[in-house]
């Protein structure tokens, strides 16, 4: 048996034990999982819009890599690759959690960050960046950069 992982939820943002089995490469079970808390489905296959407090949280409780997009919606290319970051969504997950943060809404975490050009890509992991890159990618490329880096 392998340890369980943290897993936060995508709605109240608390923090559930999941069994890693049950985020297993090419499983099912994961769409089962459900919160402890509130009860809903801890997988949804979307990119999770955060604010600066629910993004503290996935940061730093979540065992999986969070991926993140920096974004704004005045930021054309940023609403271009929106599909292509929730297709990445759909098939990086259970493996990954992919959030978005409206740097617009939240100029204190993008200037915490440092964002300096949007869209920005981040993977977050063990609550530090691990890996950044500016500029729009389609969903194959968001999932090889991810892979290579997660
Ligand atoms: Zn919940």
């Amino acid at each position: 048996m392998s340890e369980p992982l943290h897993v936060v939820c995508p709605h109240c943002h608390a923090a559930n034990r999941v069994p890693a089995e049950r985020l297993a490469d090419g499983g099912t079970s994961h769409e089962d999982a459900k919160c402890g808390k509130c009860k809903t489905r801890l997988f949804t296959g979307e990119p999770v819009e955060l604010d600066a407090s629910g993004f503290d949280k996935h940061i730093g409780r979540s065992d999986l890599p969070v991926v993140v997009d920096f974004w704004a919606p005045w930021c054309g290319p940023c609403r271009m690759m929106a599909p292509a970051f929730a297709q990445a969504a759909r098939s990086l997950e259970p493996r990954y959690r992919l959030v978005k943060v409206n740097t617009e809404e939240e100029q204190q975490l993008a200037a915490r960050f440092g964002i300096r050009s949007i869209p920005t890509l981040a993977i977050f992991k063990g609550g530090r960046e691990i890996a950044r890159q500016a500029g729009a990618m389609d969903a194959a490329s968001q999932e090889r950069w991810v892979k290579a880096h997660g």
